[in-house]
């Protein structure tokens, strides 16, 4: 066909859309494919028949035909824009398109969820692991393809974000990963093979209500870290009554200053809204007040009680202190409704074999432990060794350290309980780093507000501005607004969602994946049989991490033969090929219990049977999966 022989690309776009949504789907995918055709002339070329015969052909297609067959999404655009250019790494045409270069309140969170249950109900599900202290519900979205095996026998992977709610880029990178797997299920090959193999735990928003505060109230980029349940910070019988007061109205907290002649502060001379200290022997223009507020109890002291001030992250059982020894400490353990609340699922899901806690800031890929008490296993240490290096290569900019040695010590943090208690690897990303700015490793004051200047315009900065404070007289506000500083500007922010999800998966890929290698069967004479199953773990990450061996959290691995028609009369095993120091299993001996399975090994599993018939050999490992493959017996 000539150029000057095809319709318009308008006409192409009402055609496609006339045909059913499987065939949308099947021209959606061929042309993703690897047909050398310009979208328009291959659509146009082909007639239905030919184009279902495509989709019968693509197993892809068929599973994004089968997502939805009732969907009413396949508009003009969503066509239009496959059949234009695909970005590669990124869903075709999203079912459920969201603007990843802006941030997301509970509201359009929660909308984002359940557009994505309705549009993926085989992959996606959602439901409410409890209400937060002001009621708002605590939605999880739980992933996996749901017609190949049953969801608590796969090895399980936990997400959340946004634990300490100021660091709203948390949340968006949990929810970037639920949209993404989701989306990208029907057209990515190693996508389709995670879910077929493991579910998804994702929590986008542990604090909703602060959430919820940070967007709508007068804050800093610093805050709310704490919860919005009532604390007397000041003992003083009065609650939250001596808040941030946001002076000029904008709904940024930032600092104050006063002109001042002996000051200790002048202008940066490049940066005029930047602060910088004197040299001695200079003098200086201005006072710094502090932050924006002033004293609203008369108590002689501002900004002293405001909403909350403990810290969640340091609510968690394993060493677990009170406030006067770990800042931010509340009552007791788990005395956070919304930490209990998510506690109560985790511990529902024993198969979560490995773990994920967004925050900020700084550029950190953080692996316990948080206590310099605390060391981990040598072979625990390898298995994070490994991710995290992998991670400071996924993550530019970014460092693997562990909390206690590299940062500080932490009493009680959610990363320690989910790997000293529940056996899990977990990792807590710090996002965002100065490196982002300029691709350099230094840092700085200067830094932020050249970026700001270069980059934002100018849209990161409250310029500093005379306002009249209630007891100070005339002072100034001005300095970085709440939405930057912990978090990166619009145009960084997928950026940012994508790669921390690349690296969560990364590790997702990792967990335990068990299967029967093969399974082989040798007469030894008077009617016996030596049935040898090779049991294999695909991954680098063993069934036990050694604390869980060391502490017997989780069951041993079972490989049962089962029968009705032979008889078992002696089982061992062993890591070695020639069944070498083998382990005698001495009572019910058809099911033969392995302490764990290594990374990337295999166990031999040897039964002596009596009889003849079929049976079949079933693994099943709370964090490594289930398996099984049959036996003949002449
Ligand atoms: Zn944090």
């Amino acid at each position: 066909m000539t150029k000057k022989e095809r319709p318009s690309p308008m006409i192409a776009f009402r055609k496609i859309f006339s045909q059913p949504r499987s065939v949308v789907s099947a021209i959606r995918l061929a042309s993703v494919g690897v047909f050398c055709v310009t979208p328009f002339s291959f659509a146009l070329t082909l007639s239905a028949q030919d184009v279902s015969n495509v989709g019968a052909s693509s197993s892809l297609a068929t599973a994004v035909a089968k997502e939805d067959p009732k969907s009413e999404l396949a508009s003009a655009q969503d066509v239009k824009v496959q059949a234009i250019y695909k970005a590669v790494g990124g869903p075709t045409s999203p079912k459920v398109p969201v603007y990843w270069n802006r941030y997301h309140d509970n509201e359009e969170i929660e909308t984002i969820l359940k557009q994505l249950e309705t549009q993926f109900p085989r992959l996606v599900q959602i439901e409410s692991v409890g209400k937060s202290t002001e009621g708002r519900e605590m939605w999880i979205a739980t992933i996996t393809n749901r017609e190949v095996g049953q969801e608590e026998t796969k090895p399980g992977f936990w997400i959340d974000g946004g634990i300490h709610a100021n660091e709203i880029q948390a949340n968006e990178v949990a929810l970037y990963t639920t949209w993404f797997l989701a989306e990208m299920h029907g057209e990515n090959k190693f996508v389709q093979e995670l879910l077929r193999d493991r579910v998804f735990y994702i929590l986008p928003s542990m604090s909703p209500d602060s959430r919820h505060a940070h967007f709508y109230e007068p804050n800093s980029t610093n805050t709310p870290r704490t919860g919005q349940r009532d604390v007397d910070d000041d003992r003083d019988g009065k609650v939250n009554e001596d808040a941030f007061a946001d002076l000029n109205g904008d709904g940024h907290i930032t600092q104050m200053r006063i002109k001042d002649p002996n000051g200790r502060h002048k202008s940066h001379p490049k940066y005029a809204n930047l602060m910088i200290p004197v040299e001695p022997g200079d003098r200086g223009e201005f006072t710094l007040l502090g932050i924006e507020g002033f004293d609203i109890d008369g108590d002689g002291r501002v900004n002293e009680d405001g909403d909350g001030s403990y810290d969640p992250n340091r609510d968690w059982p394993w060493k677990w202190e009170p406030g006067y020894v770990q800042r931010g400490a509340f009552r007791y353990p788990f005395s956070l409704i919304e930490n209990r609340n998510m506690a109560e699922f985790v511990l529902k899901h024993p198969n979560i074999a490995g773990a994920q806690t967004y925050h900020n800031t700084g550029g950190m890929l953080l692996r316990g432990p948080g206590s310099k008490q605390d060391a981990y296993e040598a072979s625990d240490l390898r298995v994070y060794d490994r991710i995290g290096k992998t991670g400071e290569k996924i993550l530019p900019g970014y460092r693997y350290l562990n909390v206690a040695n590299d940062l500080y010590e932490v009493w009680g943090g959610e990363i320690d309980w989910f790997h000293q208690m529940l056996g899990v690897f977990t990792f807590t990303n710090e996002l965002f780093v100065s490196y982002n700015y300029f691709h350099q490793s230094s840092a700085g004051p200067e830094q932020s507000h050249e970026f700001d200047q270069l980059l934002l315009f100018g849209d990161g900065l409250v310029e500093w501005q005379e306002v009249e404070h209630p007891t100070y007289g005339k002072v100034e506000v001005g300095g970085f607004k709440k939405n930057w500083g912990r978090q990166p500007p619009g145009f960084m922010l997928q950026e940012e969602c994508h790669r921390n999800m690349a690296f969560t998966l990364y590790h997702a890929n990792q967990m335990p994946l068990l299967k029967v290698q093969s399974v082989s069967v040798k007469p030894i004479g008077n009617d016996l049989h030596e049935i040898t199953a090779i049991v294999e773990n695909q991954r680098w990450t063993p069934t036990h991490s050694a604390v869980d061996l060391k502490q017997k959290i989780t069951p041993p691995v079972s490989v049962k033969l089962e029968s009705s028609d032979f008889k078992v009369l002696t089982s061992q095993h062993s890591p070695d090929v020639l069944l070498r120091n083998s382990t005698v299993q001495e009572k019910d001996q058809a099911n033969v219990q392995i302490p764990s399975v290594g990374g990337s090994s295999v166990v031999y599993v040897r039964w002596i049977v009596s009889g003849s018939g079929k049976g079949k050999v079933v693994v099943t490992s709370v964090k490594g999966g289930a398996a099984e493959a049959a036996v003949v017996l002449p």
